[in-house]
């Protein structure tokens, strides 16, 4: 640690902990600028950083939740050790515990864990440890602008070493929505599922972007869908339909990524995931096939960014049955 960087912790430590806090916004910027020069490779300067905001107890901030992100394995360990530390001491890190268990849920017991909302859902699955692999939508021109901050635009999941060939996100759809009369949206299209081998060699999703309530849509043997019930009401939302298309990859999602909470990751990080565990809004809602009991199974997940908006800006949340070739989309938002 040089002194430059002593001093620049010292700096951020100050301008969080001054009163009176209403002004904090004033002085958040600039400490978000120095932390913005260590998200690279600045692990050491982070965890010190992380560190002495706890010890002057100025961490509850999303500044100090940010940065854990940008830690390297060897710190993120150094943190679990350190956070359990002040648990001990009876000193309050819930937040920052739980940024560091959804990353790193093997350094801790079970029982940290099932206090973390998200891990109550994950711990009901036959094996909370091992969560099913995923892949992850990475964008040509990185993070979508909608958005432009340090810890947004640098985080990790939107920088995954991309897998594949490039394909076309958004955009018209080929359908119109039988309730609202407005061409769909295409999302992506498949190729063999994105590797999960289905039955079918492509599948086309589209979607109608003003529905707000769960809607099912049939493929036919080319995947190419058409809406079927139950259809969203007229008075649900209507914005023009989104038609930004982007060029994206598949990534593998590495362990640490595996997991993400739609409230922690904060509008930070990238939940355009494929397959894996889904980051519920409101909580689990799979949907059955119409006029059976069986359970879809979740195949990806689009957040409102890139083009896209989900009834007040939430996620919609796709699910497929191979038996049936349908698909149905659950929109959830705050
Ligand atoms: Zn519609």
């Amino acid at each position: 640690m040089s002194d430059l960087e002593s001093l620049e912790i010292e700096t951020i430590v100050r301008l969080l902990s001054k009163t009176p806090r209403a002004t904090i916004q004033a002085r958040y910027e600039d400490c978000t600028a120095i932390a913005a020069r260590h998200l690279k490779d600045g692990s050491e300067f982070l965890f010190a950083l992380i560190k002495a905001a706890v010890e002057a107890d100025v961490h509850q901030t999303n500044l100090i939740d940010d940065v854990i992100s940008f830690l390297d394995d060897t710190h993120l360990v150094r943190l679990a050790f350190f956070l359990q530390g002040e648990v001990k001491r009876g000193i309050d890190v819930e937040g920052l515990l739980a940024h560091v268990a959804l990353q790193a849920p093997e350094l801790f017991p079970d029982s940290t864990l099932g206090d973390i909302p998200d891990f109550a859902d994950w711990l009901t699955h036959d094996d909370p440890r091992s969560p099913p692999a995923c892949h992850h939508f990475i964008f040509e021109e990185g993070a979508p602008s909608d958005m432009s901050f340090p810890t947004h635009r640098n985080h990790p999941t939107w920088h995954l070493p991309r897998v594949g060939p490039s394909f076309a996100v958004g955009g018209e759809g080929t359908a119109t929505c039988p309730a609202c009369g407005k061409r769909l949206v295409h999302l992506v299209t498949l190729d063999d599922l994105g590797g999960q081998r289905g039955t079918l060699p492509r599948l086309r999703l589209e979607t109608c972007e003003g529905s707000l309530e769960p809607t099912y849509y049939s493929h036919d043997a080319a995947g190419v869908p058409t809406p079927i019930a139950p259809l969203h009401s007229p008075d649900d939302f209507t914005s023009e339909p989104a038609t930004k298309v982007s060029t994206a990859h598949l990534a593998s999602t590495p362990q640490r990524w595996l997991r993400q909470s739609y409230g922690i990751s904060n509008s930070r990080q990238n939940l355009f995931r494929l397959g894996g565990l889904p980051s519920w809004i409101q909580g689990p809602q799979f949907p059955v096939v119409p006029g059976t009991d069986r359970q879809m199974k979740f195949l990806l997940q689009f957040d409102s960014l890139a083009g896209f908006f989900w009834g007040s800006g939430g996620m919609l949340y796709v699910f497929w049955d191979e038996e049936s070739r349908i698909t149905c989309h659950v929109p959830q938002y705050t």
